[in-house]
C-alpha cells in the first residue's frame, strides 16, 4: 500500500492528481484478504497500465488497485488454452501465443494495455475484439467473492462492456483464500462492481513464426501511423457508425489546436497529446473543445473512449 501517489506514473497521459491511496496485491490470494477488509464506503477503481485513463487534476479520494505488475500468471492449459491473468500486458500475450505456435493474438501487441483494462473495454484493433478469444473469465467483487463468468453474462459491443443485470454468474467454491475466512455479507444484492482478475481465451493452432513476422508488421504500421513520441491515450473518441472520429476532427481544422500543453496530434487527428507540461484540465477541455466544434460543424456528437476519472482541482 502507497499513500499520495501521483496518477501521473501510472497513466500513459503522463498527467493528472494523485491517488489518496494505492494497493498493488502480491498475488490473487493477497487481493482477495485486502478486498474483504475493505471499508464498504472506500471508493475502489481498477488501473492496469493506464492506457485509457484521465485522472483529474483533484486526484482520487479512495483506493487504486493497481493490478499490472501484480496478476501475472499466463500459463497454457492442458486443453490448449490459454489461461493469463488481468496484469498481463497485451504484447506479452501476443508473445506467448506466437511461441506456443498459437495463431489470433497478434493484435494484442499493438495494445499497451493489461488484460483487464482490454476486458473492461473490450478492446481491439484491425477488426479482432478481445472478447471474441474469451472462453471465460474470473471476476472479484469488492467483497473478495470470486466468479467465473462467460460473454453470455455481458452486453458486448464497440468498446462495451457491461454486466447484464441478471449475470449471476458461478461463485466460485473453496478458493484457497476463502478456506478458514468467513466471508462478510455481501451488501451488493448483484455484484455490480466488479473486476476481471483473468481470462481463459482460445486461439488457433498454427505458424508461431507466421504470428511473429505479423507482430512485426503491425508494430510497423503503429509507429508509421501514431504519434508515439509524446505521451497519449490511443484514441480518444470512439468512431462514429459508418465514419471515422479521425476524418471528422481533420475535417474540422482542428490538427495542431492547442490548450496548455495538450494538442490534438498532427500525426493522428483522434489522439492529444501531451506535449510536455499538460494539466489533467488541459486534456479534457481539449477534449470538449473537439465535441463541441465537431458537433457545431457536422452535427456528430463524439462520444469519448478514454475514461476520465477523479475531482477537478
Ligand atoms: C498508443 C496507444 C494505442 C492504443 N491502441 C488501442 C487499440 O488499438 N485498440 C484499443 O481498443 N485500445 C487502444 N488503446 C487504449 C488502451 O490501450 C486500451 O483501452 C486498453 O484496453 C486499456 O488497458 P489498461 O490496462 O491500460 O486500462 P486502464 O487505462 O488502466 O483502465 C481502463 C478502464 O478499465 C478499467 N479496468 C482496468 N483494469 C480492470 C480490471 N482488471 N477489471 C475491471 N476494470 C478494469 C479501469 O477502471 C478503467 O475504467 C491505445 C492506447 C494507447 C496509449
Amino acid at each position: 500500500m502507497r499513500f499520495d501517489v501521483p496518477m501521473r506514473k501510472h497513466t500513459s497521459w503522463r498527467a493528472g492528481g494523485v491517488a489518496r491511496r494505492m494497493y498493488r496485491p502480491a498475488d490473487l490470494d493477497d487481493l482477495l484478504v485486502f478486498l474483504r477488509t475493505l471499508p464498504e464506503d472506500e471508493p475502489l477503481v481498477a488501473v492496469g497500465l493506464g492506457s485509457n485513463l484521465l485522472v483529474r487534476d483533484g486526484g482520487l479520494r479512495g483506493t487504486v488497485l493497481l493490478l499490472h505488475g501484480a496478476l501475472t500468471e499466463l500459463r497454457l492449459a492442458a486443453d490448449g488454452t490459454i489461461y493469463v491473468e488481468a496484469g498481463v500486458a497485451g504484447a506479452k500475450l501476443a508473445r506467448f501465443a506466437s511461441l506456443q505456435n498459437l495463431r489470433g493474438a497478434e493484435f494484442f501487441a499493438g495494445i499497451p494495455g493489461t488484460v483487464g483494462g482490454m476486458l473492461a473495454m473490450n478492446a481491439g484493433c484491425y477488426g479482432s475484439e478481445i472478447w471474441e478469444r474469451v472462453s471465460q473469465v474470473r471476476t472479484v467483487n469488492r467483497c473478495g467473492e470470486l466468479r467465473t463468468r462467460t460473454a453470455e453474462d455481458y452486453e458486448i459491443a464497440y468498446r462495451h462492456v457491461a454486466l447484464k443485470e441478471k449475470g449471476e454468474g458461478r461463485r466460485e467454491q473453496g478458493d484457497a483464500a476463502a478456506e478458514g475466512l468467513t466471508l462478510p455479507p455481501s451488501p451488493f444484492p448483484l455484484p455490480h462492481e466488479e473486476f476481471f482478475v483473468s481470462a481463459t481465451m482460445k486461439f488457433e493452432a498454427g505458424d508461431g513464426d507466421a504470428a511473429r513476422q505479423e507482430i512485426k508488421a503491425l508494430l510497423a504500421k503503429r509507429i508509421a501511423s501514431q504519434p508515439l513520441n509524446l505521451p497519449n491515450a490511443g484514441s480518444v473518441f470512439r468512431n462514429p457508425p459508418n465514419d471515422f472520429a479521425a476524418r471528422l476532427i481533420q475535417q474540422c481544422g482542428l490538427k495542431g489546436k492547442r490548450i496548455g500543453g495538450a494538442q490534438v496530434s498532427e500525426k493522428h487527428a483522434n489522439f492529444i497529446v501531451n506535449t510536455g507540461d499538460a494539466t489533467a484540465a488541459d486534456i479534457e477541455n481539449m477534449i470538449n473543445e473537439v465535441r463541441a466544434t465537431v458537433a457545431a460543424q457536422t452535427g456528430v456528437q463524439l462520444h469519448p473512449e478514454v475514461r476520465i476519472i477523479g475531482e477537478a482541482a
